[in-house]
């Protein structure tokens, strides 16, 4: 995977905004298989701050938790014929328990965004043309996000 972007954010505000303008252009993505993007940080990077502001850049009105008691959430995106699929993968133990869940039949359906918060987790099973995002804390309410493709 190659590096295409860096950017850095100075509060959780800038980082929604960042999900929020990330989300429109996933949004024109046309492919033919499901559309994953993989979020690599420890606790308390952004990842699920970075997922609110997605989840608003696809129209999602409804609140965003951090899923991490339970392994999906799944939202309709208005006006659209998608699935926002919201995955965490912090309490697994490994890849076996998101193929139990479906998984590999999810990533074959071109109207589903998965989005997967601790992609490394599940990395094994996840396909080679993912967008992975490495979210780095700086200093206090730095984080740096970099993006590959
Ligand atoms: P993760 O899902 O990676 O564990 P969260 O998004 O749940 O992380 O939490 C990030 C925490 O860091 C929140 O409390 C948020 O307010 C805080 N924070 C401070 N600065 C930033 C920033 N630049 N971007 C995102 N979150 C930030
Ligand atoms: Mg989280």
């Amino acid at each position: 995977m190659k590096e295409v972007l860096r950017v850095i954010t100075n509060n959780e505000r800038e980082t929604r905004g960042l999900g929020e303008f990330f989300a429109k252009e996933v949004l024109d993505f046309s492919s033919a298989k499901a559309t994953v993007i993989g979020l690599e940080g420890d606790l308390g990077a952004g990842k699920t701050a970075f997922a609110k502001g997605f989840a608003r850049g696809l129209g999602i009105q409804e609140e965003m938790k951090s899923p991490t008691f339970i392994l999906m959430r799944a939202f309709r995106v208005p006006r659209k014929n998608k699935m926002f699929l919201h995955f965490d993968a912090y309490r697994i133990a490994g890849a076996k328990e998101f193929l139990q869940i479906g998984f590999k039949n999810l990533l074959k359906d071109s109207r589903n965004i998965l989005f997967v918060e601790w992609a490394d987790k599940v990395a094994s099973i996840l396909p080679k043309n993912r967008v992975k995002i490495r979210i780095s804390h700086l200093k206090k309410d730095r984080r740096e996000f970099i993006f590959y493709g």
